[in-house]
């Protein structure tokens, strides 16, 4: 889901409840309102092959239980992604705002999620690879899809649903055509079952924010196609100076305990950005030397 692969203990963790976080408390009056995208993924306890608690996307339902009761007693509300940027566009009060996403359209958040959610009073945006729903669960390794009956429960609740592409590919391995059918399709087979606009997109896979070139090209693609707004695996709070298409999140799992959460919910996550961004230029530039000194392998033979 993310790339940063260099954080062997919890290094994002130490330095964000005790440095980071008191430092972003003090930062905070200086700085422009900026609105925490929680990213959740599975409500289980599905481990799904991670072993670091940096990469699991899975969150247990008691702990989701618990981060959702923790963000009411703390005077949160919720917003989907339209209202908060319109909200903070106006320049209206966000703090205390929090928007709660999630991807993939796992079944569990209509069996183990809602509830909890809907106690609280909260709203979410599911985001849906659309190949993967259908009238019956769609089990890919042993996980079960949300169906379509249950999307549509769940939308007269007041859940919004996004586009998270139709077959959750890698956008960059496709061409231009291929690409527009990915998002256009999963946007319109949504609006049909649904009977409303969708109006947000979630990148699927690792963000690729050092490629310029193709995100710029793909902002393109999503205005053609009517959406208004998106979110990435970018790491932060969104501000009203990002990109509306790429807004930043903050992952959350089983162990975000409320320390972390707040943490993370007050700033205190927000340098993470900087090693993730530091590691995919890297990366990005490597791979570009690496083509370079190939083609010209190529050239002396
Ligand atoms: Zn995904």
């Amino acid at each position: 889901m993310y790339s940063t692969e260099f954080f062997m203990p919890r290094i994002d963790r130490l330095a964000s409840v005790y440095l980071s976080h008191p430092l972003a408390r003090v930062m905070r009056s200086l700085s422009a309102a900026r609105v925490p995208i929680l990213m959740y993924h599975s409500v289980s306890d599905s481990l799904f092959g991670k072993s670091h608690p940096y990469y699991q996307i899975n969150c247990s339902p008691p702990v989701f239980a618990r981060q959702m009761r923790w963000l009411r007693q703390n005077g949160y509300r919720t917003m989907d992604l339209t209202q908060m940027w319109t909200a903070m566009e106006t320049g209206q009060d966000v703090s205390k705002t929090v928007v709660i996403t999630f991807d993939d359209g796992y079944r569990d958040f209509y069996t183990d999620a809602f509830e909890a959610m809907r106690q609280c009073g909260f709203t979410a945006t599911i985001f849906l690879a659309t190949d993967r729903i259908q009238n019956t669960p769609v089990r890919i390794d042993g996980v079960d899809y949300l169906t379509w009956s249950e999307v549509a429960e769940l939308h007269k609740a007041g859940i919004q649903f996004g586009s998270h592409t139709v077959s959750h590919p890698d956008l960059r391995s496709l061409n231009p055509e291929q690409i527009e059918y990915e998002l256009g399709r999963s946007k319109e087979t949504i609006e049909q079952k649904l009977g409303v606009a969708v109006e947000s997109f979630s990148y699927p896979f690792a963000f690729p924010e050092e490629d310029k070139t193709f995100t710029q090209f793909l902002v393109g693609i999503l205005e053609n196609l009517g959406f208004e707004n998106g979110v990435s695996t970018i790491i932060g709070r969104a501000g009203k100076h990002d990109n509306r298409y790429y807004l930043p999140r903050l992952p959350v799992n089983s162990w975000d305990d409320a320390a972390l959460l707040r943490a993370k919910l007050e700033g205190g996550y927000d340098w993470l950005h900087w090693p993730q961004w530091l590691y995919k230029y890297a990366h990005h530039n490597m791979s570009l030397m690496q083509r370079a000194s190939f083609a010209g392998s190529e050239g002396w033979k």
